[in-house]
C-alpha cells in the first residue's frame, strides 16, 4: 500500500486555499502560515490525511490577529488583575473601535484648528467630580503619584506613615516608586498606628506634600490609627490621597473604600486613583484636585512621557457618560439574583454532571475593598473540571474550593450564562474526560 505521507502537499498549494488567503488578508500571512506548517507537521506524522490538510489548517486558524483570548471571569473576584483587570462597557468598547481610525482627539471640526488633547473626556471626568477644580488623565495610577511626586517632591521630602507603604504587586512598591522620581522619604507612625502629630513633627521647609496611600490589598486590624483626611487638610503642606480604586463618589456596599469625592470635600490637595479599578473603565490615571496645581502637573515636561492615547480617551469618556460599567453591575448584583442564575446554570448541567447552585462569597479583588465579601452565589462542580474549563473555547476560569469547582457568577456578565455552560456541556462530552 502507497504510503499516504508521501502526498503531504506543498505549503504553496496549502496557502492557495481561497479560505486561507482571505484569512491572509485578515489576520496576516505570518498567523496563517504558522497554521498551515503546524497541520503539515501532522500530516507528515500520518494524524492528519492529505486531503485535509487545508480544511484542518482552516479550523486551527487564530480567530484574530491578537493572541490575548476573552475569557469568563467565573472567579468571584470583580477586579482580576490577571484577567485585565475592570472588562470595559459596550459603550466604551464602541468607543475604541470609532477611535481607532483618524479621529478628532486634537482638532476642532468648526475652526479647522488644533484643540485641547482630550477636552471631552476631561469635560466627562470634571462633571463626574464636581469637587474637582481641575482633572487631568495619565497612562495608569502609578504614572499620575509618579508624575505629583516628580513636579512636586523632586529633591524634597514626602512624609507617608510607614503602615500606607504599599507594594501594588509584580514586586513594585510605592514607596520605591517615590524615590525613583528623586523624592526622599520621611517614614512617620509605625506599622499598625499613626496620629497626627507625627506627621505634624515630621513637616520641614524641605516637605513637599504629605502622601496618605489606601492600603488597597490589605488590612490591618486590631490595635490600629490612621489619620483622615479631614485632619491632614489643616497641616501646612499639600496633603495628596492616592485612593487607588478609582471610585469617584461613595459607594454603598462598600463604606470603607475611599472616593474621590469625600478626599477632596474633606480638603485633599490632589487625589490620584486608576482608571480600571472601580471606576470600571480602560487603564488610565486619574489626577484630580486643585485647578493650578493639576493645570502644572499637565504642562510639566515629564505629562508628555505618560501621556494616553486616544482609545483610553474614548473609552474613559464612554465608561463615565454611558450606562453601568460592568464593574457596577457586578457591584449592583444581589445573592438572590445571582443564585436564580446559578440554580438555572446547575440545573441545566443536572443530567450530564454533578452540578448545584451554592452561595458564595465573592471580592473586588486587588483594585480596592480588601477583606470585603460581596455576597455571591456559584455552580459547584467536580474539581477534575477545572482545567478542562480553563483550556477550552471560551476558558473559563472559576477556583477550587473545598474540594469543588466554582463557578462564580459575580463577575460573569448575564449575557454569557449560556455560552459557560457550553463551555462545560462540550468540556464533559470531549472525550479526554
Ligand atoms: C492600584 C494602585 C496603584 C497603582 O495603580 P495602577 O493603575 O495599577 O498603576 C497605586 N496606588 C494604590 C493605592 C493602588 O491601589
Amino acid at each position: 500500500m502507497e504510503d499516504p505521507r508521501r502526498n503531504v502537499p506543498r505549503t504553496d498549494d496549502v496557502l492557495a486555499d481561497p479560505r486561507l488567503v482571505q484569512a491572509a488578508a485578515r489576520i496576516g500571512t505570518g498567523l496563517v502560515k504558522r497554521s498551515v506548517v503546524a497541520t503539515l507537521a501532522l500530516c507528515r506524522e500520518g494524524l492528519v490525511a492529505p486531503s485535509e490538510v487545508a480544511n484542518h489548517a482552516v479550523a486551527n486558524l487564530p480567530s484574530t490577529a491578537t493572541s490575548l483570548r476573552p475569557v469568563i471571569n467565573a472567579t468571584g473576584v470583580v477586579v482580576h488583575t490577571n484577567l485585565g483587570r475592570a472588562p470595559l462597557s459596550s459603550a466604551a468598547v464602541e468607543a475604541l473601535v470609532v477611535a481607532a481610525g483618524a479621529t478628532d482627539v486634537e482638532l476642532s471640526l468648526q475652526t479647522g484648528r488644533r484643540e485641547r488633547r482630550g477636552r471631552d473626556t476631561l469635560a466627562a471626568l470634571a462633571a463626574a467630580v464636581p469637587a474637582a477644580g481641575g482633572v487631568h488623565v495619565v497612562n495608569n495610577g502609578a504614572a499620575a503619584l509618579g508624575l505629583v511626586t516628580l513636579a512636586l517632591a523632586a529633591g524634597r521630602e514626602v512624609v507617608v506613615p510607614r503602615g500606607e507603604m504599599v507594594e501594588i504587586g509584580d514586586g513594585f512598591r510605592i514607596p520605591e516608586l517615590l524615590e525613583s522620581v528623586g523624592a526622599r522619604l520621611v517614614e512617620v507612625g509605625t506599622t499598625n498606628r499613626v496620629r497626627l502629630a507625627d506627621y505634624a513633627a515630621a513637616i520641614t521647609e524641605r516637605t513637599a506634600f504629605v502622601l496618605k496611600v489606601h492600603p488597597s490589598n490589605f488590612v490591618v486590624a486590631g490595635f490600629t490609627s490612621s489619620v483622615a483626611v479631614r485632619d491632614l487638610a489643616g497641616l501646612p503642606v499639600p496633603v495628596v490621597v492616592d485612593i487607588g480604586s478609582g471610585l469617584l463618589r461613595a459607594h454603598p456596599r462598600l463604606p470603607h473604600e475611599p472616593d474621590a469625592t469625600t478626599a477632596l470635600r474633606d480638603g485633599a490637595t490632589l487625589v490620584t486613583a486608576s482608571g480600571d479599578k472601580l471606576l470600571g473603565g480602560p487603564q488610565a490615571g486619574l489626577l484630580l484636585g486643585d485647578e493650578a496645581l493639576v493645570d502644572r502637573l499637565r504642562r510639566h515636561p515629564f505629562a508628555r512621557a505618560v501621556r494616553v492615547d486616544k482609545l483610553t480617551l474614548a473609552a474613559l469618556e464612554a465608561t463615565l457618560t454611558g450606562p453601568p460599567s460592568p464593574v457596577a453591575v457586578s457591584l449592583a448584583a444581589t445573592q438572590p439574583e445571582l443564585m436564580v442564575r446559578a440554580e438555572k446554570i446547575a440545573a441545566s448541567l443536572a443530567e450530564v454532571t454533578d452540578a448545584h447552585a451554592i452561595p458564595s462569597a465573592g471580592a473586588v479583588g486587588g483594585g480596592g475593598a480588601p477583606g470585603v465579601e460581596l455576597p455571591s452565589a456559584a455552580v459547584s462542580l467536580p474539581a477534575e473540571l477545572a482545567e478542562p474549563l480553563r483550556l477550552g473555547a471560551p476558558p473559563v476560569v472559576g477556583h477550587v474550593k473545598d474540594g469543588r469547582l466554582r463557578l462564580d457568577l459575580l463577575a460573569v456578565f448575564p449575557d454569557d450564562d449560556e455560552a459557560m455552560t457550553a463551555a462545560v456541556r462540550r468540556v464533559l462530552e470531549s472525550p479526554c474526560t
